[in-house]
């Protein structure tokens, strides 16, 4: 069996990713989609700036030769050179274990190895800007793999990361942990079944094998597909004996709250009834939001002339909102129009920033529907750049309805989360190009910068327009099914009211 820092790296994540990296069908993996390629591209990137630092050798080798790669490398570390790239080091640990590291750099230390009166310590060059602990456990692999091979341990392993200062792997503490999830990862590499899935955004995101486990998880009508049960909530259930959806939906409430304590027990009771039955429901509690939310105008006014739904798209590395979409409903003349107002350059983001601005103030009773709070966010920081009078942009603020806070705060949907899409297609909504998304847009974007191809913001802008049209889709949904509620529930404050 061989253990890469890779596999132990994915281990951490998820086991059953580990499982199926080594025993899965390569057929049934998700193909590598643009977003997870610019990450590669701009962390290659950050490599070769890092590395033009050093005056390093390059072991020669090819293919999956992993023994040359090793006897190559361990020729440069005989030799004594200042630093290695891409060195390979692999070597026999357990009856049956190989164990393969491929640190980005071996540097010469002063000290003591096989070798002379010098070590080699490794060091990793991360993208991300923190030392994340699944990093520090593969620096601790690499200590191992490297002390094998070098007849001693380094003190540490660097990481270097982005823009901040490298950081030393505290060695005493991170190599028993290394060491316990590896004898872990060997034991279910070892095992015959493949182990069993739980679906969470955090971990699942960049996965490839997401759109096989999804399916396993939708036939199954697993658990971890109800928003609320989280690992150790998922945990608990199973110890309570309630493994799948049927009972957790059929499970007496006052056995949940117990639980998991009075408000998330309720919650996630109602939302196991909805997604069981498939059908909305009120929220426990909403009508007390309602009532008291100081933004619910947009319930209690009548129909309005117009309305607007507006939406951004953002390029973070950059500090830069791109495009400000916005779709104008005109019920007078039922009408609608789509405005972009997209950056070519960064430089623009002001111009745009003014245009968006003229807009807004041209119907100036009009609502603004947006989802989530980045919109408002976004308002009032391209305000502070670009000088607006509080008065301009203040007006502009308190006229927004964040839809996503309305949606969670009155209403239990079956959907698998409360991101805009699953939300939008449970209505029955479709993106036109089903593979867009944020992150993509983000590609898209970098593309048009790089090439200047109109197609990139097309493409970018027809994906804001239908998150326009899907917000406009829900805000409609949500209007219609809380306003029986709402108005019900004002009848009977004015019945109180009056005795
Ligand atoms: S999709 Fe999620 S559960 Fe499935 S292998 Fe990947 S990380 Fe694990």
């Amino acid at each position: 069996m061989l253990v890469s820092d890779d596999l132990l790296l994915y281990y951490q994540r998820c086991d059953r990713r580990a499982f199926l990296d080594v025993f899965g069908d390569s057929g049934d993996r998700d193909p590598l989609d643009d977003f997870l390629l610019k990450l590669r591209q701009d962390s290659r990137c950050h490599r070769q700036e890092v590395l033009a630092q050093y005056d390093y050798h390059r072991p020669h080798w090819s293919g999956d030769d992993w023994y040359g790669a090793t006897q190559a490398t361990l020729e440069l570390m005989e030799q004594g050179v200042e630093s290695i790239y891409r060195g390979v080091l692999s070597a026999p640990w357990l009856p049956g274990v190989h164990l393969l590291s491929k640190p980005d750099l071996l540097v010469r230390h002063p000290g003591s190895s096989q070798f002379g009166d010098w070590i080699y310590v490794p060091h990793d060059i991360r993208f991300g800007k923190r030392p994340k602990l699944d990093y520090q456990i593969v620096g601790a692999f690499h200590g191992l793999v490297l002390s094998l091979l070098q007849g001693v341990w380094p003190d540490t392993t660097e990481l270097v990361l982005r823009g901040r200062k490298p950081h030393a792997v505290d060695f005493p503490k991170r190599v028993p942990e290394m060491q316990q999830l590896l004898y872990d990862c060997i034991v279910t590499l070892r095992g015959s079944q493949t182990p069993e899935l739980f679906l969470s955004r955090q971990k699942c995101n960049l996965c490839h094998w997401y759109s096989a486990c999804h399916q396993v998880a939708e036939s199954e009508r697993h658990l971890s597909l109800i928003p609320g049960v989280t690992p150790s909530r998922y945990d608990q259930l199973q110890g309570m004996g309630i493994t799948s959806l049927s009972s957790l939906a059929n499970a007496p409430r006052s056995q949940l709250k117990m639980a998991f304590g009075a408000e998330a027990g309720n919650q996630l009771a109602q939302q196991a009834m909805a997604s069981y039955e498939q059908q909305p429901l009120l929220r426990d509690g909403a009508m007390t939001h309602l009532l008291a939310s100081p933004g619910n105008h947009w319930l209690a006014a009548p129909h309005p002339a117009i309305e607007i739904h507006f939406d951004i798209e953002a390029e973070p590395d950059l500090d830069l909102d791109f495009l400000l979409g916005a779709l104008v409903i005109d019920h007078r003349h039922q009408s609608q129009t789509y405005y972009g107002f997209m950056a070519k350059n960064p430089e623009e983001e002001g111009r745009i920033w003014q245009q968006f601005l003229a807009l807004m103030e041209s119907y100036p009773d009009a609502l603004i529907f947006h989802f989530c709070d980045y919109e408002v966010k976004t308002i009032q920081r391209l305000a502070r750049l670009y000088k607006t009078p509080k008065y301009r942009y203040q007006a502009l603020v308190n006229r927004c309805v964040d839809i996503h806070w309305w949606v969670t705060h009155s209403s239990i949907l079956p959907v698998e989360s409360y991101a805009l899409k699953p939300i939008a297609r449970w209505l029955g909504f479709h993106w036109r190009n089903p593979q867009a998304n944020g992150a993509q847009c983000i590609c898209w974007y970098n593309e048009w910068l790089t090439d200047q191809d109109p197609k990139c913001l097309e493409a970018i802008l027809e994906y804001n327009e239908d998150d326009c049209c899907a917000t406009y889709e829900l805000k409609t949904w949500l209007y219609q099914f809380l306003k029986p509620y709402y108005l019900g529930a004002i009848g009977q404050d004015l019945a109180m009211k009056n005795g």
